[in-house]
């Protein structure tokens, strides 16, 4: 017979600005025993702010145009948060050659010298000294070298969507072991955890270090052939780990085009409560179709 719980759950799903791409993903959604998120824009608003500037040898103003003109090359919301801090004035410095190098910031040419803006596994990428001391402020801080010499850094705050400590504690109230991946460093990423309440969280994570915890987690429930594990993310560098989960789930507000098209359930809204909510579907579904 046709399963019509499964229209149903699919279009009261909907009806929540939950898109589900296949029925098969709201029966999952019953079996899940993992949920591992991402930090910025999943679990926090991914809405950054630039609340300081630190320059060396050079004075905030200077240091905020030249680092925003190597910013207006990328789309991370870091680099919003500069651009938006810096205001008008960068357009007119020359970039050149920037390079993206994911997980870890950019380099490029800004009027006519090298710069670097990005974490600290970027500095020693490139052998660029700086206090180390500032990886260990709770806050996304850029740091920036010109010329190979460090020249200040930006201290950014994110904020936790108000509804993210619920969404926690709904999901992990269905027995569902909870994990937050982040590339961002460890000292915000634990900050984040404690005002959320995951069970798990690691930081300062390249995107392949992501793949390798999601690997890691699923043969952690190898013993149980039915549990499953999903994703959540919002975008920026996701679509390796949306892929490889057995449910990939993305924020639709602020999720890349490819995390988009590779999740199975998309939440328009951008509410972590929402995938509680899925789950909730996913079992009244199942009660009216078995
Ligand atoms: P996540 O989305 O988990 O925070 P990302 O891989 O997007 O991880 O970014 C990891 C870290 O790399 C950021 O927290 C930031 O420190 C640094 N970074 C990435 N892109 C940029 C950029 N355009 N400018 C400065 N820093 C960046
Ligand atoms: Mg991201």
């Amino acid at each position: 017979s046709i399963p019509l719980g499964y229209f149903g759950g699919i279009g009261a799903a909907s009806r929540q600005g939950i898109l589900v791409k296949g029925s098969v993903f709201l029966d999952l959604m019953t079996q899940l025993k993992t949920v591992v998120m991402d930090k910025t824009g999943t679990l926090t608003k991914g809405v950054f702010k630039v609340q300081e500037v630190k320059p060396i040898n050079l004075d905030v103003a200077q240091l905020a145009q030249l680092t925003a003109a190597l910013e207006s090359k990328s789309t991370h919301p870091v680099a919003t948060a500069i651009l938006a801090y810096a205001g008008d004035g960068y357009q007119s410095i020359a970039v050149q050659n920037v390079e993206e190098i994911p997980g870890h910031g950019l380099k490029g040419q800004v009027a006519g010298k090298t710069m670097l803006a990005g974490n600290g596994k970027l500095l020693r990428k490139f052998n660029v000294a700086f206090d180390e001391a500032l990886t260990q402020i709770p806050y996304t801080i850029v740091l920036t070298a010109i010329d190979g010499q460090f020249s200040g850094y930006f201290i950014i705050a994110d904020e936790v969507k108000p509804d993210a400590a619920a969404a926690i504690k709904r999901i992990k109230a269905e027995g569902i072991r909870t994990v937050m991946l982040s590339g961002d460093k460890t000292a915000v990423v634990e900050a984040v955890a404690r005002q959320v309440g995951v069970d798990e969280w690691h930081g300062d994570l390249l995107p392949e270090d992501k793949v390798q915890q999601v690997e890691r987690l699923k043969a952690d429930m190898a013993s149980n052939p039915k549990a499953r594990l999903a994703f959540v993310g919002d975008g920026v560098n996701d679509a390796p780990v949306v892929a490889l989960a057995d449910v990939g789930m993305a924020m639709g507000g602020l999720g890349s085009d490819a995390t988009i098209e590779t999740a199975d359930v998309i939440i328009q809204n951008d509410e972590p409560a929402k995938i509680a909510t899925a789950i909730d579907i996913g079992r009244a579904t199942r009660r009216i179709v078995w």
